[in-house]
């Protein structure tokens, strides 16, 4: 049986711990005690954490989260200099087992380069590459290799649940409706998330077939649109 617990951490972070046939993986580690609460709470051991990307807000949890359990670090091979210590350091297209599951390695830089997303069978950790109706800003790719590196997400499964990093997504819908104002599931989304945000309920994971048909960066025909939009964004 596979579970998947989504931790809020920090100001706007999340982590997921998924659970395989009594192995645990945490994705990424932005601080320990909540994570540490929900591991003792299960009763399960940590036994690997796989790290979408180098940044703070993604890893700092982890020298706490070493002080109790022995975890096997995993990360991108092309990032080692930069990120924590790696036990497995993987390419895009290797695979990585949890419990019964098989994931794949996605390479999805823009946000940063050498990013990394994890496919699961059904579900996708995303890290700062994709959010709900929106994406990481792009710090160290180009415009191209973002959009590049969403339409590899946009190609899984539409029944595969989005695991992203952040809460952001009430922002995005604000701007996502100036992109599309007529899209009408993306209104009937808007009001799905004010009513989740005004109760304090996360709106992580969301199913990519509702990103597909409401994410206007995902749904971007082209680079050059997928530029226009980004650039608005980080202007709204
Ligand atoms: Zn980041
Ligand atoms: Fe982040």
């Amino acid at each position: 049986m596979t579970e998947i617990i989504t931790i809020p951490c920090l100001a706007d972070n999340y982590a997921f711990l998924l659970h395989s046939n009594g192995t645990t993986a945490l994705i990424d580690a932005p601080e320990a005690a909540p994570i540490l609460a929900v591991l003792k709470e299960k009763g399960w051991t940590l036994d690997m954490v796989l790290l979408t990307h180098h940044h703070w807000d993604h890893i700092d949890g982890l020298p706490d989260l070493l002080k109790e359990a022995s975890p096997q670090i995993v990360g991108a091979a092309k990032d080692t200099h930069r990120l924590p210590k790696l036990d497995i350091a993987l390419n895009e297209g290797d695979e990585i087992t949890v419990g019964d599951l098989t994931g794949r390695i996605i390479d999805v830089s823009g946000h940063t380069v050498n990013h990394i997303a994890f496919a699961f069978p059904g579900a996708v950790f995303t890290g700062d590459s994709l959010f709900a109706l929106g994406c990481g800003r792009v710090f160290e790719g180009s415009m191209e290799m973002m959009h590049k590196s969403l339409q590899k997400l946009a190609a899984l499964p539409p029944d595969t649940m989005v695991y992203s990093g952040h809460e952001y997504t009430f922002g995005s819908a604000k701007f996502s409706l100036t992109v599309e104002p007529e899209n009408q599931a993306l209104q009937v989304r808007v009001k799905d998330v004010e009513r989740l945000r005004a109760e304090g309920l996360p709106t992580v994971p969301a199913l990519l077939s509702l990103e597909l048909a409401t994410n206007p960066f995902l749904r971007a025909p082209s680079a050059a649109a997928f530029a226009k939009i980004r650039t608005a964004k980080d202007n709204f």
